[in-house]
């Protein structure tokens, strides 16, 4: 059984599938709490279901795009031979993670999106760095920047474990705390490591804000 908080359809609205029609299945409980934490009601909520269920919920929709997000879904074991049940359903599957439990045992098809904790998240240096071993080509690493401190600190962590070579590497701006404008000049900015950086807006964000609803 895993505990569920949600599962819903919607559009991608980050990573390199933006765009794409997804069913999201949200994961209950996070040994983390960041300051910038827009799913606070992850934390606790939800319901123990079976792996058969989950799949029938998602086969409700004619997606093949299932992401597994939390909360923190590697805190529970029976996730892991769930997302391999569903890559041998076919489905392609990504999980989003902060990298602060161990990823060796997800499967070398899932697309890992690996959440680095900047500074004024609080939860600095909860990644396992030991996670950098077990990352595949397709691994995509995200930092949420919310300062000028973060967007250093960032960049610093991409060098000294030369992601940006090797992987996507996605800044995004903390919402409410820093710009997306902020951001792009900041990117831009950076001559050497411009062009190896995506500047990633939430898009959900925008298509479900009460701004853009209804026009
Ligand atoms: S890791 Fe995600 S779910 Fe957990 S506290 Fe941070 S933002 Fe919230």
């Amino acid at each position: 059984m895993i505990k569920i908080n949600e599962i819903f359809y919607s559009i991608q609205g980050e990573t390199t599938h933006v765009g794409l029609p997804t069913v999201f299945v949200r994961t209950t409980g996070c040994n983390l709490r960041c300051t910038y934490c827009d799913t606070k009601y992850s934390y606790y909520e939800g319901q123990f279901q079976t792996q058969e269920q989950i799949l029938e919920e998602i086969q409700k929709h004619l997606t093949p795009y299932v992401c597994i997000t939390g909360g923190e879904p590697l805190l529970q074991k029976e996730i892991f031979p769930f997302m391999k049940k569903l890559c041998d359903t076919d489905f392609k599957v990504s999980l989003e993670t902060s990298g602060s439990k161990s990823i060796e045992a997800v499967d070398e098809r899932v697309k890992i999106i690996l959440d680095v904790k900047t500074p004024d998240s609080g939860e600095e240096n909860t990644f396992l760095l030991e996670n950098l071993r077990w990352t595949r080509n397709s691994t995509e690493f995200k930092f949420v920047i919310c300062s000028e401190k973060d967007f250093e600190w960032s960049e610093n962590f991409c060098r000294q474990h030369d992601l940006y070579k090797n992987f996507t590497v996605l800044y995004s701006p903390s919402f409410g705390q820093v710009t997306e404008t902020w951001l792009a000049e900041k990117i831009l900015s950076k001559k050497s490591s411009a062009p190896f950086i995506r500047l990633q807006l939430q898009l959900h964000k925008y298509i479900w804000s009460p701004d853009t609803r209804g026009v």
